[in-house]
């Protein structure tokens, strides 16, 4: 807290991880004697930068850019871009941090980094986009690179931003090259990135319930956020048979006891996505459904299963009880780090099975990761070989936690077990070279 005053989401996600890796490191000098955590804690470097753009008007806007370089010990900075008005260097820094951990749980060569933008695209003209996005690039470009830091979308930044992004990367290089991912097919994406983090997050899940002989079918699941990361997992939840109650945004969510098919999700994409519409509308369209404003967050509705995949702290301690007392018998993070430090400590007393988002959201970057090893090839890969890539991934995440985190006694701490698989990779690295 003292070294970094006034940060904290990132002393928040510093101290959820030590309190596993202090227990891990207790007999092990090396780490200590390293400060090899201390090390971790500490972005290899912070890059913070003026956007200056016009809007439509001809007036001038001033915004602030970032990229956080956290650590590269095992491979290249990875990590997406977020443009949300509440991107302060402090949440930037939290996600760096996360992602460093949840690169090295892929076990693919990514380091871990972060970047993006107070600037806020809601209300905004693609061609304010564009030009916003050309104008972060412009500073972005001299500190990125296919071998360096490859970047990827976030909250407010989807494929039209990285092409915009790529676009102007393109133009200021002339370099054709894997320096961000995300990309659109036709210009070196890789299939079933868009999909990857929603799906893996739900493969994580039925790894889960696979270790307690149970499925997904006929199971009830409340999501949160309608993006790209809740859009996806509402559709593999669905594909597996289970029905989806809830799904939100900033402004509320709309409960809807019938289900929400693949059909409702099909509208909901089209609406948040290309209309840029609100979720309320939702309960307009559908009937039987029901809308709750006033930024109510959907945790009160009973379910199975629970997926937050909006944003971080969005589920707090009491929410995390009412889950419980509902019967919620699992959580899987689409979001980082939405469950806040009190809510952690609850699903970990009650013993449920709960995946924090290191883990269970991997496989958007592990897809993306797929993206570099494709375009530094010069191949693209058919679906099905991508598809069974990501169950591999995610099957391959959820036995490293199981490694570390199983009692022996049938309980698994997956929070423990990501962070001490994740903690031990990059720091075993950061041993073999030295004190730098
Ligand atoms: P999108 O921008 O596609 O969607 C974000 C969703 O979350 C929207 O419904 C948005 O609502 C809602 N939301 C954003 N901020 C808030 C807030 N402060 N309070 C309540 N709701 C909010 O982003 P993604 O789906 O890509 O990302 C969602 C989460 O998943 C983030 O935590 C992200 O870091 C994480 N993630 C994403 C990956 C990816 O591949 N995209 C990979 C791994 C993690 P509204 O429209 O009102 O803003």
């Amino acid at each position: 807290k003292k070294r970094n005053p006034g940060q904290d989401e990132f002393v928040q996600a510093v101290t959820e991880v030590a309190e596993d890796i202090f227990g891990f490191m207790a007999d092990k000098v090396k780490y200590h004697e390293a400060q090899i955590l201390r090390r971790i804690a500490e972005p290899d470097r912070v890059i913070s930068f003026r956007v200056c753009w016009e809007d439509d008007k001809g007036n001038i806007r001033v915004q602030r850019g970032w990229r956080v370089q956290n650590n590269n010990s095992i491979g290249p900075y990875k990590g997406g871009i977020r443009f949300h008005p509440s991107v302060t260097e402090s949440v930037l820094k939290f996600l760096a941090f996360e992602q460093t951990f949840k690169n090295a749980l892929t076990g693919l060569p990514m380091g871990g980094g972060k970047g993006g933008s107070n600037f806020n695209p809601k209300g905004k003209s693609v061609n304010e986009i564009m030009r916003f996005c050309q104008s972060f690039m412009t500073e972005l470009y001299r500190h990125i690179g296919a071998d360096v830091d490859v970047p990827a979308g976030d909250i407010g930044v989807g494929g039209r931003e990285i092409g915009f992004m790529f676009g102007q990367y393109k133009r200021i290089t002339n370099n054709f090259t894997g320096v961000l991912t995300g990309k659109g097919l036709e210009w070196g994406g890789s299939l079933i990135r868009t999909e990857a983090t929603g799906y893996g997050a739900v493969y994580f899940l039925q790894n889960m319930l696979k270790t307690k002989g149970d499925s997904l079918e006929g199971k009830t699941a409340v999501i949160s956020g309608s993006g790209n990361v809740a859009t996806h997992a509402a559709e593999k939840i669905v594909a597996l048979g289970g029905k989806v109650l809830t799904l939100s945004d900033s402004e509320g969510f709309v409960h809807d006891p019938d289900g929400i098919t693949q059909e409702k999700i099909d509208w909901v994409k089209e609406h948040k996505t290309h209309r840029r519409g609100r979720i309320s509308d939702y309960a307009k369209e559908f009937k039987g459904a029901s809308f709750h404003g006033g930024g109510a967050r959907p945790w009160g509705v009973a379910c199975d299963v629970a997926l937050p995949c909006a944003t971080q702290n969005e589920l707090n301690g009491e929410e995390a009880k009412t889950l419980l007392k509902n019967g919620c018998i699992a959580v899987s993070e689409g979001a980082n780090m939405p469950t806040d430090l009190d809510g952690v400590h609850i699903f970990k007393a009650a013993k449920i099975l709960y995946a924090p988002g290191k883990a269970s959201n991997a496989g958007g970057v592990a897809v993306s990761g797929l993206e570099m090893s494709q375009n530094s090839a010069r191949i693209s890969w058919k679906e099905a070989d991508l598809q069974q890539q990501l169950l591999d991934i995610m099957e391959g995440i959820h036995s490293r936690c199981l490694e570390y985190g199983s009692d022996g006694k049938g309980y698994t701490d997956y929070v423990k077990g990501a962070n001490i698989a994740g903690f031990k990779k990059v720091a075993d690295s950061m041993l073999a070279y030295g004190v730098v």
